[in-house]
């Protein structure tokens, strides 16, 4: 895929978002970590771990070469157990083999479980050496409202910053 246009200012935003189910009895993995003592985790394909999840989509939109579908969808069925971690290096991987420097991703967790405050800054560690760049992350509810107030899922949504190459 060839490198898309940057614009006037050699930068690029992209958006990326993820949900899994929660499951009692289901290990959860969250944020690049592993949380052993949560009595439910989130179900999905791989590990289901949104805030990864949510960061590989936020890159690909930033460098416009699709999601994670097409990358790692049917079509290269040798990832579908993949962690997220693993997918996230690899995404961004694919997203410098397309021209672009990462500056950073920013992930925010929506939730009532796992509480992340304790484990930030971890989770930011393990987010950020799978990038190569700076990963923050934060986490926030929703007053009980909707999927996630109601328990019966975690979501995450991420920003990610891309700059292309300085021409000379
Ligand atoms: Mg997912």
């Amino acid at each position: 895929m060839s490198t898309p246009t940057t614009g006037p200012t050699g930068i690029r935003v992209g958006i990326g978002t993820d949900v899994h189910r929660l499951v009692e009895g289901v290990p959860m993995h969250l944020g690049g970590l592993s949380w052993p003592d949560e009595p439910a985790g989130l179900e999905g394909h791989s590990d289901a771990d949104v805030a990864a999840h949510a960061a590989c989509d936020a890159l690909f939109s930033a460098a416009g070469i699709g999601d994670l579908g097409t990358h790692f969808g049917t079509a290269e069925p040798e990832w579908a157990g993949a962690s997220g971690a693993t997918l996230l290096a690899e995404t961004a991987r694919r997203v410098r083999a397309a021209g672009w420097q990462v500056s950073n991703v920013s992930v925010q967790v929506i939730g009532n479980v796992p509480r992340l405050g304790p484990r930030r800054d971890e989770a930011a560690a393990a987010l950020t050496a799978a990038v190569g760049a700076p990963v923050s992350i934060s986490a926030t509810t929703t007053d009980g409202l909707g999927l996630t107030g109601r328990g019966e899922g975690v979501a995450a949504i991420a920003t990610a910053l891309v700059t292309a190459p300085v021409d000379g």
